[in-house]
């Protein structure tokens, strides 16, 4: 057996009843966010308090539970950068984007993204079980206030049902696992009933922040609406604890397929020895590495952003060093909408029409010699050629240079992107401006009124 996963409580903690310790309920009504309650369990530094003393900062939230897996006086200590605020988060907004990646252009109907042709992504709360720091959609995420609403909902829904080209819902926000049981239920359920809905995914950091929500019950509960995946949020192996080994085994158990989406964090994880770690460490939890970010531009997350050519460097030690299963897809998400882009070590030095010259992860160098005979497949025969579906986008470089229109509107596509609380934002994109920290009225950024 390999060593075990520990657990860990902090110091204040050690009283609690382990009822309450392991009931999410009171994980989730014991968070920390004030500057007392927080210097109770670590020792802040002066750049730390400055910060949760200031006013209009990005919401800090922190479940006892995984403050806990802090080291109380290591200032460096890499889940701390995470959740606790610094200075330095209110330097700095230069080249900075409210909304980097361009969701609310591609928003159909609020809180729904549809960039990509057959898949979209429904923004379905706010709220988190804890806040990153470097969170990407910190524009509207925190804030109750601007949480979605049932006639929102049921936009989504209808948007999700117009359009056949969609087999894929991935569902985030915030964090789905925080919605209340039933409201969660019901739009999986309702997703379920649309029939060109192949896949549902869910995008969740609970297992991390708050792994005693994984229970039984909410397993038995998503283990009806099959095929259903979910990507989880580890960024460094001190995050796998005993207690989220538990809540991936119950949810493997139930047979959902997990993957890991991380960031690349300055100071958190930007080390090779570090990243291989954490990926060996998920794939014992059974949890594959799927992506690796790199650090959107969000205000106040500049001091996380290390250079593009970390991630390449990361994932050359990564792979043939460990296990294929082990090593996720570097991404940059394209300021502006551009979408996701996979950004790869080159092993292909060069290629003629009959040899290509390809090095490998220790260096080694070989040629490869092409067939000299090759017979490719008939599209006109092809039975997949010739039924496939029609695709919204997807012609790819051709299309482009071609000058043709990379993105066709699915029907009714129109009428539906101007419904809802989006055109009134949009109308006005000066409205729509970066705000700074500090800044108190948010009624602006509101989703819908
Ligand atoms: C990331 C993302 C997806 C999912 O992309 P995959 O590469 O399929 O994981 C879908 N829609 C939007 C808007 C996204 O940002």
């Amino acid at each position: 057996m390999p060593q075990a996963f520990t657990s860990k409580r902090a110091a204040i903690y050690q009283d609690v009843p382990d009822e309450k310790w392991n009931d999410w309920r009171w994980q989730l009504s014991n968070r920390l966010n004030h500057v007392e309650d927080i210097s109770k369990v670590i020792s802040l530094t002066e750049s730390e308090r400055k910060a949760l003393n200031s006013s209009g900062l990005f919401r800090v939230d922190v479940t006892p539970y995984f403050i806990s897996l802090i080291d109380p006086d290591d200032p460096e200590d890499p889940i701390r950068k995470q959740i606790i605020p610094t200075a330095e988060e209110l330097n700095s907004f230069t080249a900075m984007m409210e909304d980097s990646l361009a969701e609310d252009r591609h928003s159909p109907v609020p809180g729904l993204v549809h960039r990509y042709p057959d898949r979209v992504l429904m923004l379905v709360t706010t709220q988190c079980a804890s806040y990153c720091r470097y969170c990407t959609r910190s524009r509207i995420v925190g804030d109750p206030g601007q949480t979605f609403n049932r006639q929102e909902f049921e936009m989504q829904l209808e948007y999700i049902q117009k359009t056949p080209q969609i087999r894929d819902v991935l569902l985030s926000g915030g964090d789905p696992l925080v919605l209340a049981p039933k409201i969660l239920e019901e739009l999986l359920s309702r997703l379920r009933e649309i029939p060109h809905v192949e896949i549902i995914r869910i995008g969740s950091r609970v297992p991390v922040f708050l792994p005693q929500r994984i229970t039984p019950e909410l397993c038995d509960m998503l283990g009806k609406y099959h095929p259903l995946w979910m990507n989880i949020h580890v960024n460094t192996p001190n995050e796998i604890s005993a207690e989220l080994e538990a809540a991936t085994d119950r949810l493997t158990r139930a047979g959902i397929q997990l993957g890991n989406q991380s960031v690349l964090l300055a100071g958190v994880n930007d080390c090779v020895h570090i990243q291989r770690e954490l990926v060996q460490k998920l794939v014992r939890i059974r949890v594959r590495p799927y992506y690796l970010y790199q650090c959107d531009l969000v205000p106040g997350a500049g001091h996380f952003r290390t250079p593009v050519a970390k991630g390449v460097e990361i994932i050359e030690g990564l792979r043939g060093h460990t296990s294929g299963y082990a090593v996720p897809q570097f991404i940059v998400d394209a300021p502006g909408g551009g979408g996701k882009i996979p950004v790869n070590p080159n092993y292909q030095l060069s290629m003629s029409d009959h040899k290509i010259i390809l090095r490998n992860y220790e260096g080694y160098i070989t040629t490869y010699e092409e067939p000299l005979e090759y017979k490719p497949h008939d599209p006109k025969t092809c039975h997949a050629c010739q039924n496939k579906r029609p695709e919204v986008g997807q012609k790819g470089i051709t299309a482009l240079l071609d000058g043709e229109q990379m993105f066709i509107k699915p029907e009714g596509f129109d009428e539906l992107h101007n419904r809802g609380g989006l055109q009134h934002r949009l109308k006005d994109e000066n409205k729509w401006k970066p705000l700074g920290i500090g800044t108190e009225d948010s009624s602006e950024q509101k989703i819908s009124d």
